[in-house]
């Protein structure tokens, strides 16, 4: 059953009951009363007939007795008078001698059926019909009988008298019915007749009909108002009811409209207030979600197709602070070299950390000192309000959370923190919240596995153009870059020196000392080399115990010095190892050869100046070691491309003063 069809209900019975039950109480009330009324008046009206008829039985009686006191002779003078004036309606006198008297005498009949003697009314038989009242009256042998007819017109005046409708009663006697409006009297002394009572009105059925009328009308009137009252009530439910199905699917545009201000009203108010602030929470958040998305993209592109950190990191930032709502963010990473925490990206910053970018990278803190340093140090993220240290960016909440190598299955179980990732002031709400920590950590997360990749593609790179052994770049490295600075050389009309060095009589080191204490000293002639070299110029090991270096910039006087350098910095202090035997010497003496080539003079490609610089260090072997040798003249490209290495070198000034087993 619908609420309209209860209210309906619930009104109707609340109504329609009470006027039910009222009606029938008033309908047995009302029948009560009226019975007694009627009962009322018709002992009141018995009395009276009983008083009227008494009266005119007393009036037959003198008039009889004054007709029959009178002389004889008399007599019919006197009747006539009493007749004339309405004494009786008939005067009946037995007298042989005298004539009949009366209208109704001239039957002779002394005692004509019908007339009731009010002396002995149970002389009378109850089936004749009662015509008329008689008193009589006895003088000599005279009998004088003086009667009064009962017509319509005598019961009438009779009923005006006594106010209910009288009649005389004819048949046998009904036994009386308590409660009817009729009533018969039965013949007694003082009322000859039998008559009947019959009270005016009767059951007042008109009332009863006017009852239910009205009990209908009312109960029409009730429907009406019922339904109209459930319909007005049920309406903005109804309204209400299809708006929220309608926002529970979705649209969110519907509004109800606001019937009255009563409490429906404001339960329509509400609903469109609420599916108003609704819209604007899913706007906004669609928004957000959209900028999320946009820079989820970004993200995944440049995690992608980049191992610069420059560009990742500031991307990851970003993200995360349109993630959590910040206002700002900072990132630091932990320098291998040093330990310290450098800034490697900053957003939004203000104070003294809104500074240029250039200017950011050199902003430095200690781990285990402030928030960003703690967090750093301990590895756990730290949460709050007003940062107090004083060297960390000014803010009102800030959240920080450490960067961490992801962990590898050969790794141990704690990676070790790679940096730290730090936002601030949250917009929209006082501080961060668990769910900024934890969607942080998952940034966190990115922004390490991109730092440990760039580190680990660093070191591969770097692993796989380095020589393990040295340390120096090998000889992969040695023709990129012996390319690439031929290249600029040649471009900026620039000269380029190129040494080939090849330590003397290595073989034997080996065979005297062992091949440990060779790569000894292969790694400290390579310390020396480096030692002797400014910062511009490369070295390279070549292969076995032969190495290049490039010196940019330089002609061949400054590849003379650097070669004289080397040579001296190699001859004059033989290298400690680790001695095979004791008692066998732990110094090993050891000299250098080296051919020199200049770019542009000594070749004019990078495999020319390399072959030249070879060539003069097979010269400067054959000159018998420990000295070098310039190329002699200039190279020059062949038919097919290829070298045309020099053939003869100028000799270096240091003629060979010591060697092994030479
Ligand atoms: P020279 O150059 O003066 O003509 O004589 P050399 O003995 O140096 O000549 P050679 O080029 O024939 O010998 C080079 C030796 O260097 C051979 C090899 O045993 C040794 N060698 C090459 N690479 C390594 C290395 O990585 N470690 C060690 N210990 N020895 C190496
Ligand atoms: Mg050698
Ligand atoms: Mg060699």
């Amino acid at each position: 059953m619908t609420l309209r069809g209860r209210l309906t209900s619930a009104f109707l019975v609340v109504v329609l009951g009470p006027v039910l039950l009222g009606s029938i109480f008033v309908a047995l009330t009302a029948g009560a009363v009226n019975r007694e009324r009627t009962t009322e008046r018709l002992d009141q009206a018995e009395m009276t007939v009983n008083a009227a008829v008494g009266a005119i039985c007393r009036q037959l009686q003198a008039a009889a007795d004054a007709v029959a006191v009178v002389p004889a002779a008399d007599r019919q003078a006197v009747a006539g008078q009493l007749l004339a004036r309405g004494l009786a309606t008939d005067l009946h006198v037995t007298d042989p001698e005298q004539p009949i008297l009366g209208r109704a005498a001239t039957t002779g009949d002394a005692n004509p059926a019908g007339w009731r003697d009010c002396a002995d009314p149970a002389e009378a038989n109850p089936a004749e019909t009662a015509t008329a009242l008689a008193a009589s009256a006895y003088a000599d042998e005279v009998t004088v009988t003086a009667a009064q007819r009962i017509d319509a017109a005598m019961l009438s005046r009779l009923g005006e008298a006594v106010g209910v409708g009288v009649g005389v009663a004819l048949g046998p006697a009904a036994p009386e019915a308590a409660g009817t409006t009729d009533r018969e009297l039965p013949a007694e002394p003082g009322r000859p007749l039998r008559l009947t009572l019959r009270a005016a009105g009767g059951e007042p059925a008109v009332r009863y009909a006017v009852l239910v009328l009205i009990v209908l009308v009312t109960a029409v009137v009730a429907v009406v108002a019922a339904r109209w009252l459930a319909r007005s009530t049920t309406r903005p439910l109804g309204d209400l009811a299809w708006a929220a199905d309608r926002v529970a699917n979705g649209d969110l545009d519907t509004r109800v409209p606001i019937p009255r201000p009563d409490e429906l009203g404001r339960l329509a108010g509400t609903f469109n207030r609420m599916t108003r602030e609704l819209q604007s929470y899913v706007q906004a958040l669609t928004a957000s979600r959209d900028q999320l998305r946009r820079h989820l993209a970004i993200l995944g592109d440049t995690l992608s197709s980049t191992h610069d950190l420059d560009r990742i990191l500031p991307v990851i930032l970003r993200t995360a602070m349109t993630a959590t709502g910040a206002r700002a963010g900072l990132i630091l990473l932990t320098d291998p070299a040093d330990g310290r925490l450098a800034a490697r990206c900053g957003v939004g910053l203000t104070g003294d950390w809104d500074v240029p970018d250039a200017d950011l990278l050199k902003r430095c803190l200690v781990p285990g000192r402030g928030v960003l340093g703690k967090v750093a140090a301990t590895g756990s993220p730290l949460r709050g309000a007003a940062c107090t240290a004083s060297d960390e960016p000014v803010c009102e909440s800030y959240l920080a959370v450490p960067i961490c190598a992801p962990p590898t299955e050969d790794s141990e179980p704690e990676p070790g923190v790679l940096g730290v990732l730090a936002l601030y002031d949250r917009l929209g709400g006082p501080s961060f919240e668990d769910a900024d920590m934890r969607t942080l950590r998952t940034f966190a997360g990115q922004a390490g596995v991109a730092v440990h990749n760039v580190r680990v593609h660093e070191e591969a790179q770097r692993l796989s153009l380095t020589d393990p052994l040295t340390g120096l770049w090998n000889y992969r490295y040695l023709r990129e870059v012996l390319r690439r600075e031929v290249e600029r050389a040649s471009r900026f009309g620039r000269m380029l020196t190129v040494l080939v060095l090849d330590l003397d009589h290595f073989k034997e080191v080996n065979d005297t000392y062992g091949h440990a204490a060779g790569d000894q000293v292969l790694g400290e002639f390579a310390r020396r080399i480096r030692l002797g070299l400014r910062e511009v110029d490369v070295a390279f090991r070549q292969g076995g115990e032969e190495f290049v270096v490039l010196l940019p910039e330089t002609d061949a006087y400054g590849g003379v010095i650097v070669a004289e350098r080397l040579g001296a910095a190699v001859r004059d202090w033989p290298v400690p190892v680790d001695p095979r035997r004791p008692g066998m010497n732990d110094r090993v003496p050891i000299s250098v050869s080296i051919g020199i080539a200049v770019f542009p003079e000594h070749g004019g490609t990078a495999q020319a100046v390399l072959d030249a610089a070879d060539e003069a260090l097979y010269v400067a072997k054959n000159a018998g070691r420990d000295t070098y040798r310039l190329a002699e003249r200039v190279s020059r490209v062949g038919p097919e491309g290829h070298l045309n290495p020099a053939t003869a070198a100028i000799g270096g000034p240091h003629p060979p003063r010591h060697g092994l087993g030479r």
